[in-house]
């Protein structure tokens, strides 16, 4: 009985962050099995993975304190040593090295078509405690034309949605396109003709020795960036900026109908040698025309804007050449009657070629992540369930991670797709296990898990903007409840039955905020939690009432608290950082958008051809 006495330590808030990737056992496990799983999982320390390139970009959970050049943080050894900088070089001589390599960066971000996904979220006036109300959600591709544009890729609600268009006839055009905007301070020119620089001071963000400058238009100061630049002293790119631009404010204010600035904090990650590119925007906005009093007030609007899929041209050929292989061997078997599949085998094999299929498109659109460490962790947590409940499946389930926010989870076939943003939020394995558990329960009921449809490969030769709409994957309301009253009997008898108050609470904080935040919190998941008033209300029961107040009481975390995408990759890496104490109510937010602070390092990946 030792594997479920040890669960119970390996249940606490940060217990996944810690799970190295772990060796998924073949299908048919025995106890034995389990018994490592669990151990892997419970080990406290990173993983060291020797095998990956060092990610170009690692969480840490607390701001950087803004050390001054002459603190020791010694550079990995992996990592090139910085040019010795012999020559002083003028405040002028460095901002014009600036100007130079942002004019390269924004030529070249003109070639990129990054997926870009916008979500707001609007806070309670005078709510002490920063609760979300409403939602706006945002998923588009990067273009450019004549100026930053996006291409809507999401179904969306709320204020994105087509019908409101007659409603916000300026909005809708624009909004999403001034969210592309604030990728760059300027994307006119950053120069020592329109601008003033003003050294502030060297500081080192992560690895990266940084000079920061404070800037600000020459002249009219309603047309420009208005704020601060950290910038490398390798090759001169900007890393971070932090201020007002006050051309995407115009925008985005008519979309609002009030005047209001969006103040912007936006970070670029090194994806290969001499490359910065925008990854993370974090903006908010504080209504200034209600703060009489000057009192510190919470923000009203909180917006996080996280672009990824840069490199998906190089994905898209290598995975070209995978399906062409596949293909193959089964053309060949046909001819050869004793090796000819049965029909129901060639039922199955139907099934997985839908699978495939469906897989390899959400991969190639850059939606889903490519296969990596964190499906491990997952299906380790889904083997616990099935070793424990004595399942065997005749095909193996696997799970693969969906890039976007929105809180969703399906079955493509054998494979449970989760979303990145359902992953980020889930308190603990005990919730992480029950949202595996209905997605299995799908599978042993026996119920559809693909539409065969996209066995047939036109079905899935279509642009990258309908893919969403087509690949929605339904069960009827009584499959639902149907995985629903299974996903209990499950956990009954599964490592996690004792911590199953805390997955109840998470289905307490769901159903707090379904109606709140209709973007975040997506059909299917809303949908059989919502209804799970009936079918999964005995875990619902077993939790306490939400007690927004006590700091002990986690029922989710908050959007980026456990996964970082790599922009360039589209890979996975679970946040590793210690867990955090929290010391008011106010920072416990769940489900909520957030600052990020990406910890800055330089590629070790050796430059090779991009995808221009
Ligand atoms: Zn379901």
């Amino acid at each position: 009985m030792r594997p479920l006495t040890r669960i119970g330590f390996v249940i606490s808030l940060l217990a996944l962050s810690s799970a190295p990737h772990a060796q998924q056992p073949p299908s048919a496990v025995t106890l034995p099995g389990l018994e490592q799983a669990l151990d892997q999982i419970t080990v406290t320390a990173p993983a060291p993975s020797p095998t990956q390139a060092v990610p170009p970009q690692a969480p840490i959970v607390t701001p950087p304190t803004g050390e001054q050049v002459a603190a020791p943080t010694p550079a990995p050894a992996s990592s090139p040593a910085p040019r010795a900088q012999q020559t002083a070089l003028s405040i002028e001589q460095v901002a014009d090295k600036i100007t130079a390599a942002e004019s390269a960066l924004t030529a070249r971000l003109r070639a990129f078509h990054p997926l870009v996904e916008v979500y707001l979220q609007n806070l309670a006036p005078d709510d002490k405690l920063g609760v979300p109300i409403h939602d706006e959600y945002f998923l588009g591709q990067f273009d450019w034309k004549d100026g930053p544009k996006l291409t809507p890729l999401s179904i969306n609600k709320g204020s994105f949605q087509g019908q409101s268009l007659i409603k916000k006839p300026f909005g809708m055009q624009y909004l999403p396109d001034g969210f592309a905007a604030m990728t760059v301070p300027d994307w006119r020119l950053l120069d020592r003709q329109r601008y003033d620089f003003t050294f502030v001071r060297r500081e080192f963000l992560g690895e990266a020795r940084c000079f920061v400058f404070d800037l600000k238009p020459k002249g009219d100061e309603a047309d420009g960036f208005t704020g601060r630049i950290w910038v490398e002293d390798r090759d001169y790119n900007i890393v971070r900026f932090n201020g007002i631009s006050r051309n995407v404010d115009h925008t985005l204010s008519s979309f609002f109908r009030k005047k209001i600035s969006f103040h912007v904090d936006s970070w670029r990650v090194n994806a290969l040698t001499g490359l910065w590119l925008p990854a993370y925007i974090y903006c908010e906005e504080t209504d200034a025309s209600e703060n009489k009093q000057a009192l510190p007030r919470l923000p009203q609007m909180k917006t996080q804007v996280r672009l990824w899929g840069y490199d998906l041209k190089g994905t898209r050929a290598q995975q070209e050449f995978t399906s062409i292989q596949i293909d193959e061997p089964s053309v060949q078997d046909g001819a050869d009657p004793a090796r000819q599949l049965s029909p129901v085998a060639s039922q199955r094999r139907w099934e997985q070629e839908a699978e495939d299929n469906v897989i390899d498109r959400l991969t190639r659109a850059g939606i889903l992540a490519p296969a990596g460490p964190v499906d491990g962790v997952l299906e380790t947590v889904l083997n616990n369930l099935l070793v424990t409940n004595n399942v065997s499946l005749e095909a193996p389930i696997k799970c693969r991670v969906l890039l976007t926010s929105p809180l969703e989870s399906f079955t493509v076939g054998h494979t449970i797709v989760m979303s990145r943003g359902l992953i980020d939020v889930l308190p603990d394995e005990a919730s992480l296990a029950m949202i595996l558990g209905h997605e299995l329960s799908h599978a042993i009921l026996g119920h559809q898990l693909i539409d065969t449809k996209f066995a047939f490969a036109d079905r899935l030769m279509i642009p990258d903007q309908d893919l969403l709409r087509v690949l929605r994957f339904k069960h009827s309301a009584a499959e639902e409840q149907a995985a629903n009253t299974k996903v209990l009997a499950l956990l009954a008898t599964s490592p996690y039955k004792d911590k199953l108050s805390d997955a109840g609470l998470f289905l307490r904080a769901v159903l707090a905020s379904a109606k709140q935040l209709p973007n975040l919190i997506q059909t299917h998941l809303g949908d059989y939690v919502v209804d799970g008033g009936q079918s999964l209300g005995p875990l619902m029961q077993q939790a306490p009432a939400l007690a927004p107040e006590n700091l002990e009481q986690i029922p989710a975390l908050p959007l980026g608290a456990r996964l970082v995408v790599d922009p360039w990759s589209n890979r996975l890496e679970l946040l590793r950082g210690p867990a955090v104490p929290l010391t008011s109510a106010r920072e416990k937010v769940p489900m909520a958008v957030t600052p990020l602070m990406p910890y800055i390092r330089y590629a070790v990946v050796p430059p090779r051809v991009t995808s221009r």
